[in-house]
């Protein structure tokens, strides 16, 4: 049954074993995934067409499927190699101009119309009359151009660019324009996370091995072996996030195999462990229920993982990935004085913070935001950084996430050294009781941090949970005690003319929080006070580029009227005082009520530099704050708001 949707995805007539995969094929999988909302269904249709690729390509190519695994997932590296597209609205609308013969006027008022360039591109294509057939295209040919436009800068790239994508156009024929311009936007809309890909991947490679060996299995042995072979691949995945390993490696050793093969390396960075809110010393204490547990200092900086190669050579990724090593020339110079002789190769989760050398103290996080993102000159340097190690995650070849974290946490004491004034270990205390907890507390904030970190210290419940949000860890944030537990991190999307001396800037502007499963952003808030003059004309200067003509299809709008929309880009931090049902707002919509949820009073923290659109909070974190919410009042005898 996993495969049972085979024949609509392949194309007419097929492909021939061996040849390059056709581009068609995936636009046509592509269409079907978009045309269902069911997660099952796109699951079992990108399984079909992945497992046309393996079945058709010949032994030993494992680029045709890591290419078509690639654009399924609209990307075309690891994310620590940091190849984007994203390519902006006006090349594109002159690129269609280009290669369909139609003037820039008529494009953009397709565009207003019809709020999608993909389906601008595909329906110009299709009303233009064509001499001859194009030469079909294929998945390397699409790649290998997706790939040089991503990777052209300077000064004649803009012409460049459009020549390249009006090539790929000329030869764009059925609904492939659609998909090809889509991608060029960095967004494909179909609604296929990531976490499905991974999924239709490992059921494409069971359903494959299975017919290889001619097993015969009953449908229940089926479904297990496809649910075993999803989970050892979303386990690897998660510890060694880069495709361009681990589908060599699958179709070398299989699934059964694959987790000896693929280990977190250093060189490729794990997504982050990450820690669910907590609002009160009471629900720290609830939640951890007799088992072993340790505070740690939470620190006010950025994520930094630090991997030290065999090679001898040191990188620093961010919370994202993304290599930071430019950023911080500082770091990589200063960590050899903090590593023993006896570290060879690891990798440590830490946290970077500014630091005051002559006061001796922490600085707020936003003195070491000011510092540009790439080509950092040591010279340069007026804020330095301090480094604070939380967890070992990789020693001397062997990854550790699978021991307790008091035992990462000696190794850690073991193999590195504190330096003043540039490495520590995060200052931790292992008190349980209330007063303890609430001693401790008090002294982070004195010391310059956020708060506390609450984590498990022994027993499996305390491994390392590469990209979870794990109730694990927790975070007790000093500011958030008498909120809602914790901030959000939110998209703007929309803008509202100002009144009175605002009018040359945006006024008010609208949030959305991001839902990775339905790859929608759902509308949560206006937000419009509180904000300085400066502020509000840096946030013009940001945001006025990412205008776009018109909404664009992957925003649940609801009932609110911007009059402005914006390309979801740019990430908010945000305080509220609390969360109310709405039936203006989409954010979380169906998943306590039909109504969604709003935010009551949203207050602007600062900007999220680390933090890409697609990080912004999910529905159902907001959903689980609103229950948690309405739970408390509940039990303080406070009525639940509506409206
Ligand atoms: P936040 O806005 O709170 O940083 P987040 O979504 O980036 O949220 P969370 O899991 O909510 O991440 O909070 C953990 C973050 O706190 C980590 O990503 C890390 O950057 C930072 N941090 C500071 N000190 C510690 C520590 N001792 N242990 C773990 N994380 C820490």
């Amino acid at each position: 049954w996993a495969v049972s949707r085979i024949d609509e995805v392949d194309i007419e007539g097929g492909w021939k074993n061996g040849s390059p995969v056709p581009y068609a094929a995936l636009a046509k999988a592509f269409a079907l995934i978009e045309a269902t909302t069911k997660r099952i269904e796109k699951t079992t249709l990108l399984t079909s067409l992945l497992l046309l690729v393996i079945r058709r390509s010949q032994k030993g190519d494992t680029k045709s499927l890591l290419q078509t695994v690639y654009l399924c997932i609209n990307r075309l590296s690891p994310d620590y190699v940091g190849i984007e597209l994203g390519i902006g609205e006006s090349l594109l609308v002159k690129a269609i101009g280009e290669s369909t013969g139609r003037s820039l006027a008529t494009v953009k008022s397709d565009l207003k119309r019809e709020g999608d360039l993909g389906l601008v591109a595909m329906n110009s294509k299709n009303s233009q009359k064509t001499l001859f057939k194009p030469k079909p295209l294929t998945v390397p040919f699409v790649f290998s151009n997706l790939k040089e436009i991503a990777l052209s800068s300077g000064h004649s790239s803009q012409a460049k660019k459009v020549s390249i994508i009006t090539k790929l156009l000329a030869a764009c024929q059925g609904q492939e324009a659609k998909y090809i311009v889509r991608s060029l936007e960095g967004k494909l809309r179909i609604g296929n996370a990531e976490r499905t890909v991974l999924v239709a991947l490992a059921h494409a490679v069971v359903i494959n091995e299975k017919e290889e060996a001619g097993k015969r299995w009953s449908s229940e042995k089926l479904a297990a072996r496809l649910e075993e072979g999803a989970n050892i691949l979303k386990a690897v995945y998660s510890e060694l996030p880069s495709y361009d390993l681990v589908i060599p490696a699958i179709l070398e050793v299989g699934l059964d195999k694959l987790k000896e093969k693929c280990k977190l390396s250093p060189g490729v960075p794990l997504k982050p462990m990450l820690a669910k809110p907590t609002k009160a010393i009471g629900e720290v204490l609830d939640r951890c229920e007799g088992q072993k547990f340790t505070c740690e200092y939470k620190y006010d900086g950025e994520r930094a993982q630090v991997h030290k190669l065999e090679d001898g050579s040191v990188a620093v990724f961010s919370r994202n990935s993304e290599d930071m090593s430019k950023k911080y020339p500082d770091l990589v110079e200063q960590l050899p004085n903090c590593v023993k002789d006896t570290a060879k190769t690891f990798v440590l989760d830490c946290e970077a913070v500014a630091y005051d050398v002559k006061e001796r103290k922490l600085m707020p996080f936003q003195e070491l935001s000011k510092r540009k993102r790439k080509d950092v000159k040591l010279e340069d340097i007026q804020v330095r950084v301090h480094l604070f190690a939380f967890d070992l995650l990789f020693l001397n070849g062997e990854p550790q996430l699978h021991k307790p974290l008091s035992e990462r946490r000696r190794l850690l004491r073991e193999h590195f050294q504190p330096v003043e004034g540039e490495f520590g270990f995060a200052k931790s205390s292992d008190g349980e009781t209330t007063e303890a907890i609430q001693t401790f507390l008090d002294e982070s904030v004195k010391d310059g941090c956020e708060g506390l970190m609450i984590k498990m210290l022994e027993t499996e419940s305390s491994y390392y949970e590469p990209s979870r949000r794990s109730v694990n860890w927790l975070k007790l944030k000093k500011d958030y005690l008498a909120g809602v537990g914790d901030s959000l991190d939110l998209v703007v999307v929309g803008a509202y003319y100002g009144k009175g001396k605002r009018t040359n800037v945006y006024g008010a502007f609208l949030l959305a929080c991001y839902d990775a499963d339905s790859e929608e952003y759902q509308t949560i808030c206006k937000i419009g006070t509180g904000f300085s003059e400066e502020a509000l004309q840096a946030h013009y200067n940001e945001l006025k580029p990412l205008e776009l003509t018109k909404v664009r299809g992957d925003i649940k709008i609801g009932g609110a009227k911007p009059d402005i929309w914006f390309e979801p880009k740019m990430v908010w931090e945000v305080l509220t005082a609390d969360l109310s049902l709405s039936p203006i707002y989409t954010a979380a919509q169906g998943l306590v009520d039909e109504r969604g949820i709003s935010l009551r009073f949203p207050r602007f923290v600062r900007v999220r530099e680390d933090k890409s659109a697609d990080d912004a909070t999910g529905p159902e974190q907001i959903a689980e704050m609103y229950e948690r919410q309405s739970l408390a009042q509940t039990k303080t005898g406070k009525k639940k708001r509506g409206g």
